[in-house]
């Protein structure tokens, strides 16, 4: 297992770890296995969608705003329900195959760590395995 950090900057946000990924599983050697992509956090999450037109990513934060308001009648004081909720329904971690050294995602796929309780400097897990 290996990992990086990363420095969000806004409340919400989806920020592509695509290249980041893919370079550490280069530096594994794997050329084929899988890859799972995990976030040891309980306010963000990582999940896999649409890389191209950055209003998709917009459009899931905005859809998630209305569907889990940042205040409502949450009982948990700390004040950040809203983004557990939302890291929990993304979920801590996705899986794709590494085939011939690269990992297996559709054209316009892309890893996207979720931010819902930044700005924070945050871990991302990688961790690789042959076979
Ligand atoms: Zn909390």
């Amino acid at each position: 297992m290996t990992s990086f950090t990363l420095r969000t900057t806004a409340r919400c946000e989806m920020i592509d770890i695509t290249d980041r990924v893919a370079a550490l599983v280069k530096e594994s050697g794997i050329q084929d296995g899988s890859c799972l992509v995990f976030v040891p956090h309980t306010t963000a999450a990582v999940t896999i969608n649409e890389n191209a037109d950055p209003d998709v990513p917009r459009d899931i934060l905005a859809s998630l705003d209305r569907i889990i308001p940042l205040s409502d009648r949450y009982r948990h004081e700390e004040g950040n329900a809203a983004a557990h909720i939302k890291a929990s329904l993304f979920g801590a971690s996705q899986t794709v195959f590494i085939e011939n050294g690269r990992l297996v995602l559709g054209t316009w796929q892309s890893f996207f760590f979720c931010e819902f309780d930044g700005p924070r400097t945050r871990q991302v897990m990688v961790g690789m395995t042959a076979g």
